[in-house]
C-alpha cells in the first residue's frame, strides 16, 4: 500500500515506487548529487528529512549563475561533467520533477546510439534503443537543478553552512554496535534522527566519525587513479555545440581528450593523462592546452568557442571502495553511507553519478524495507550494495587500470600490452558506427546500461566481437605522436 504523503512530488505521469513504511525523520549529511537524490526519495516514500550541507551559499536564481555558485567543497564543481544514460533513466523514473527542471533549464538531451544506427542502411531503430538515452548538463547545472528541486520538494528541509563533526550515539540495538542516533554539528549542537545518511562525498571525514562513537574501522580499498585532468568549458553565441566526429572520450597515445557537450550551448574540453607524467603537467598553461587540442584534427574545432571560466586541473583523485560490514557485523546501526562517500573512482568515464543516483535507489529501497530493523537494514544495504554496485565499481577501476598501465607503456616508448577482453571491446569500439550489434552492445558498455558480463551474454554479441576481433586492426586517433607531443608542450 503506497504511503501517500508526497503528491506535490510527482509529475508527468512518472509515479516514484511508493512503499508502505511508517514516518521517520532522517538526517542526510551532504547537499551534492547523491545527498539531495536520498533526500527527495525518501520524501517520497512519506518520511520527513533534513539535509545538513556544509557550504552556505543557497541555490543562485537560474542556471547561468549557478556557474559562479560558490561550493568550495566539490571540488570537482568547474570541472567537466557528463551524465550516462544510466543515470538519466534513475533521475526519469525516480525524481521526474529534477528531470523535468534539467530539461526546461536547457539539458542537452541526446542519443547517440539511435544517432549511429540512423546513418547506417537498412537499420531501424527499435523501441529499446530509447535506453540509451540522456539528459546531460555542466555540473553547477545539474547541482542546481538537484538543489532547486529538492527545495521544492514537499518532506525535505534544506540546511546551508552547518557542517557535521561528527555522529551522536544512542542505545544499542546489537551487542557491541554503537547505534547512531544522529549528528553532532560543528558547532557541538546535536540533531537526533531515526536514521542518518551520510553522502559527504569523496573526502568524507565518515571513518574518523565511526572511530569517534567506538566503531570499528569501515573494510576500505583505497587507491590514486593515477590520472590528472585539466580543462575548460566554452559557449557558442548560437546555443549550437560542436560535431562529434571523434568519440566523446578519445585516447591518442599517452593522454586522452574529453569533449562534453552541455547545457545551453556550452562544453568542455579536458585534457587528461598520467598524473607522473611531465607532459600531462604542462596541460594547465592555457597556450599548451591550446595548441595540444589543436594537434588534434577530429578535436582542434572543440575550441572555437568563447572560453567561459579559468581553465582548471585536478589530479590525486582516488579510486575507492568501503564496506560497512566488516566480518559479519556492522560498524555501526542508524547511519547508512552513500554515493562517493562509499565508493568512488576516477571520473574519466563519467560514471560518478550515476553511480552514486543507483546507489541511493538501493538505500532508499532498503530503507522501505527494513527501516524498523536497524540491524536487518545495515546488512541489507551492504549486501545490496556488495551485488548491484560494487560490479560497477570493480568494472570501472579495471578499465581504468588498463588505461593508465597503456598509457605508462606509452610513455616510456612501450608497445601496451591488450588482453582478451579488451581486444573484445576495441574491436566492437572500432565497428561502433557501421555495425548495429556493435552500436548497441558497445553503446550499453559505455552508457552503463547493462554490465560487461550481461552485454557478452546476449544473443550473438560475443560472436560477432569475435568475429570483429579477428580481423581488427587498431584504428588509433589521428593526433600528436609521443615525441611531437614532447615538442608541443616545450
Ligand atoms: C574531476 C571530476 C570529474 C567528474 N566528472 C564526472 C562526470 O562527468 N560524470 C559523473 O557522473 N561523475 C563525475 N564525477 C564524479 C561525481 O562528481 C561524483 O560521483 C558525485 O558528485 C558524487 O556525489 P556525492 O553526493 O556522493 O558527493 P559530492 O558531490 O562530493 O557531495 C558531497 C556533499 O557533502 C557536503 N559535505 C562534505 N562534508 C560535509 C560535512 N562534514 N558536513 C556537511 N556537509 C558536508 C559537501 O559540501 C558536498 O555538497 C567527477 C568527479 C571528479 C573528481
Amino acid at each position: 500500500m503506497p504511503s501517500g504523503a508526497a503528491g506535490s512530488n510527482r509529475c508527468g505521469g512518472l509515479e516514484p515506487v511508493r512503499y508502505a513504511t511508517a514516518v521517520r525523520d532522517i538526517v542526510v549529511v551532504g547537499g551534492g548529487m547523491c545527498g539531495l537524490a536520498a533526500a527527495m526519495m525518501l520524501a517520497d516514500d512519506g518520511h520527513r528529512v533534513t539535509v545538513l550541507e556544509r557550504d552556505a551559499a543557497p541555490p543562485p536564481p537560474d542556471v547561468d549563475a549557478a556557474a559562479s555558485w560558490a561550493r568550495p567543497a566539490v571540488a570537482q564543481f568547474g570541472l567537466a561533467n557528463w551524465l550516462l544514460p544510466m543515470g538519466t533513466d534513475i533521475l526519469r523514473r525516480r525524481l521526474p520533477a529534477a528531470y523535468e527542471l534539467l530539461d526546461a533549464n536547457g539539458g542537452f538531451r541526446f542519443n547517440l546510439v539511435k544517432y549511429v544506427l540512423g546513418l547506417q542502411p537498412g537499420v531501424a531503430i527499435e523501441p529499446a534503443d530509447d535506453r540509451f538515452d540522456l539528459l546531460t548538463a555542466r555540473r553547477s547545472t545539474l547541482e542546481w537543478v538537484m538543489a532547486t528541486a529538492a527545495d521544492r520538494h514537499r518532506g525535505v528541509e534544506v540546511r546551508r553552512g552547518v557542517p557535521i563533526a561528527g555522529f551522536s550515539v544512542g542505545a544499542a540495538v546489537s551487542d557491541g554496535v554503537p547505534h547512531v542516533d544522529g549528528v553532532v554539528l560543528a558547532t557541538g549542537e546535536t540533531v537526533r534522527a531515526d536514521l542518518v545518511v551520510d553522502a559527504t562525498g569523496r573526502r568524507s571525514a565518515t571513518p574518523a566519525w565511526l572511530a569517534g562513537i567506538g566503531a570499528s574501522a569501515p573494510f576500505e580499498e583505497s587507491a590514486d587513479s593515477g590520472f590528472t585532468y585539466t580543462g575548460r568549458y566554452f559557449r557558442s553565441a548560437d546555443g549550437t555545440v560542436p560535431a562529434l566526429v571523434a568519440p566523446i572520450l578519445s585516447p591518442i597515445g599517452s593522454f586522452s581528450v574529453l569533449t562534453l557537450p552541455a547545457d545551453n550551448g556550452r562544453w568542455s574540453v579536458t585534457l587528461y593523462g598520467l598524473s607522473a607524467d611531465p607532459a600531462v603537467r604542462r596541460f594547465r598553461d592555457p597556450e599548451v592546452f591550446e595548441r595540444v587540442v589543436r594537434a588534434c584534427p577530429r578535436h582542434a574545432h572543440w575550441l572555437d568557442g568563447a572560453p567561459t571560466g579559468e581553465l582548471l586541473t585536478m589530479g590525486g583523485i582516488a579510486d575507492r571502495h568501503r564496506r560497512f560490514v566488516v566480518d559479519g557485523r556492522p560498524c555501526a546501526t542508524g547511519v547508512l553511507t552513500v554515493g562517493d562517500a562509499s565508493s568512488c573512482t576516477n571520473p574519466s568515464l563519467g560514471r560518478g553519478c550515476s553511480f552514486g543516483l543507483a546507489h541511493v535507489e538501493v538505500l532508499v529501497d532498503s530503507v522501505a524495507e527494513h527501516l524498523g530493523d536497524p540491524l536487518a537494514l545495515a546488512f541489507r544495504y551492504d549486501e545490496r550494495t556488495e551485488t548491484e554496485i560494487r560490479p560497477w565499481h570493480d568494472a570501472t577501476t579495471a578499465l581504468d587500470r588498463a588505461r593508465l598501465a597503456a598509457m605508462r607503456d606509452l610513455v616510456a616508448g612501450r608497445t601496451p600490452e591488450r588482453s582478451v577482453a579488451q581486444r573484445l571491446v576495441d574491436a566492437l569500439a572500432d565497428a561502433f558506427a557501421s555495425d548495429p550489434i556493435a552500436t548497441r552492445a558497445y553503446g550499453d558498455l559505455v552508457s552503463c546500461t547493462a554490465r560487461p558480463d550481461e552485454v557478452f551474454a546476449r544473443a550473438g554479441v560475443l560472436a560477432r566481437a569475435r568475429e570483429l576481433a579477428a580481423a581488427h586492426q587498431p584504428q588509433p586517433l589521428p593526433g600528436p605522436s609521443r615525441d611531437q607531443l614532447l615538442a608541443l608542450v616545450a
